[in-house]
């Protein structure tokens, strides 16, 4: 409770400086037009990407940067007296978890991300976020949040994961199981932050694998949503069902930029999971999972969804639009479906030296399935149960493994699972004959 006041005292006196700030400023225009209260999904939308574009933190480029570096790229917005940045712990390897806090208003908001080392995508949003709240000219939407919301975030959760860009934390423990047990440095961390503040709603900001398409004959997903559940027989409490009307909130503004690429993540109740016990714990919480998109290696498009989403998520929680989306738009998702492959190429007939040629299909995955890198053969023969994000028909022509990414000894040659993909495709059987196109790291 003391924290809370002092938080409250403390975003006062940063309202009174931004509303000073804000008057030497005057004159200035806020970049694009405002946005207005209960605007449809679609211009809510467009309003969080141009957000996006004007206050994009021009330091991080790309989805794997560090704590330091991410630390370094918004210490400007951060030196604004709008926010409040405390340290709230420390990782294994001591480097600081700290919250930033913006807003003096009545309903308190909780978003934390990065969680899991690699999942970055979140983490770049907010540094944009913290940039657009940091601004002083007049803007609708930031006030109507400084205003009505108290907003904390933690990003970064786990910065030692971030540092060698993997899920887990230093032990290698999933952060993310360890909501129970609380072992870990980060989880006590959270959790602290979640005791002391007590927040009414919940932001749980993670990356999926690139591997997961929407339903089972979907695009590849490129977000997905829950509204975790607060126990194993999965219904819906006031708790839950506000979470599910924010999610919804977001599945609508999502239906515009990024048409059948959002999925439903899996609702089973995970007793060690932060989103399932923050819902427990009487906090309505959402998982936002970014996935990936076609031409978007570096996640950045992702990014600037993000900034859209969080922001117009917040917005409707801050003028208590979120349960006008009620729960058909959330519950009309298909549900993610995992585990497939990234390239699947039907129908050729492989090729090995000194062979007859034999058909065969071929699975493919890359070592980075995001930016697409690192063709690997992952499965050879009838595939034709096999999902990929990507196929490739190329029956009737013939599949030439390049020498070097073959196991050779004397003459023979194995084409060996896990060996690098790299594949011509040609019109005969013939090593010279006409190349029709490549696959794999012989496209590049
Ligand atoms: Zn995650």
């Amino acid at each position: 409770m003391g924290r809370g006041l002092l938080l409250k005292t403390a975003s006062r006196a940063a309202l009174a400086l931004a509303v000073i700030a804000a008057a030497a400023c005057a004159g200035r225009p806020a970049p694009g037009a405002p946005l207005p209260q209960g605007a449809d999904p679609g211009a809510m939308m467009r309003r969080g990407l141009e957000i996006a574009g004007t206050y994009r933190v021009a330091a991080i480029t790309e989805r794997r940067f560090t704590h330091a570096e991410f630390w370094q790229a918004v210490e400007q917005p951060l030196a604004s007296n709008v926010f409040r940045v405390e340290d709230v712990g420390r990782s294994i390897q001591g480097r600081s978890l700290r919250t930033v806090s913006y807003g003096n208003g009545p309903v308190r908001v909780l978003l934390w991300s990065q969680m899991h080392g690699d999942e970055a995508t979140a983490t770049m949003a907010l540094a944009d976020i913290f940039r657009f709240l940091a601004e002083a000219t007049d803007d609708p939407l930031r006030e109507r949040l400084r205003q009505q919301l108290t907003i904390v975030f933690l990003p970064m959760l786990n910065p030692d994961g971030a540092e060698l860009f993997q899920r887990e934390n230093a032990l290698g423990v999933d952060v993310n199981r360890d909501a129970r047990r609380l072992v870990t440095p980060e989880a006590r961390a959270l959790k602290g932050v979640h005791d002391r503040f007590q927040p009414r709603f919940g932001f749980n900001l993670h990356d999926q694998s690139a591997r997961t398409r929407v339903g089972t004959n979907g695009e590849q997903a490129a977000m997905a949503l829950l509204a975790p559940a607060y126990d194993a027989a999965r219904g819906y409490n006031a708790v839950r069902s506000d979470a599910r009307h924010v999610a919804a909130t977001i599945v609508q503004m999502l239906a515009s930029e990024i048409p059948g690429r959002v999925a439903r993540y899996d609702d089973t109740f995970n007793p060690r999971a932060f989103g399932d016990l923050m819902q427990t714990w009487g906090t309505s919480t959402v998982l936002i999972e970014s996935g990936a998109l076609p031409g978007d290696p570096q996640k950045q498009r992702l990014r600037a969804i993000n900034v859209a989403a969080i922001l117009g998520a917040l917005d409707a929680i801050a003028t208590n639009r979120f349960a006008a989306a009620g729960a058909t738009p959330y519950e009309a998702l298909a549900f993610n479906s995992g585990g497939i492959s990234d390239l699947l190429v039907v129908g050729a007939q492989v090729v090995l030296p000194g062979r007859s040629p034999m058909l065969a299909d071929i699975a493919i995955n890359y070592d980075d399935p995001v930016a697409r890198t690192g063709a690997r053969i992952r499965e050879v023969g009838d595939l034709q149960a096999v999902q990929a994000i990507d196929t490739i028909d190329v029956a009737g022509l013939f599949l030439h493994q390049a020498r070097q990414a073959l196991v050779n000894r004397g003459t023979a040659s194995w084409l060996t699972i896990g060996s690098s993909a790299a594949l011509d495709v040609r019109r005969g059987p013939d090593p010279g004959s006409a190349l029709v196109r490549q696959i794999g790291d012989s496209a590049r």
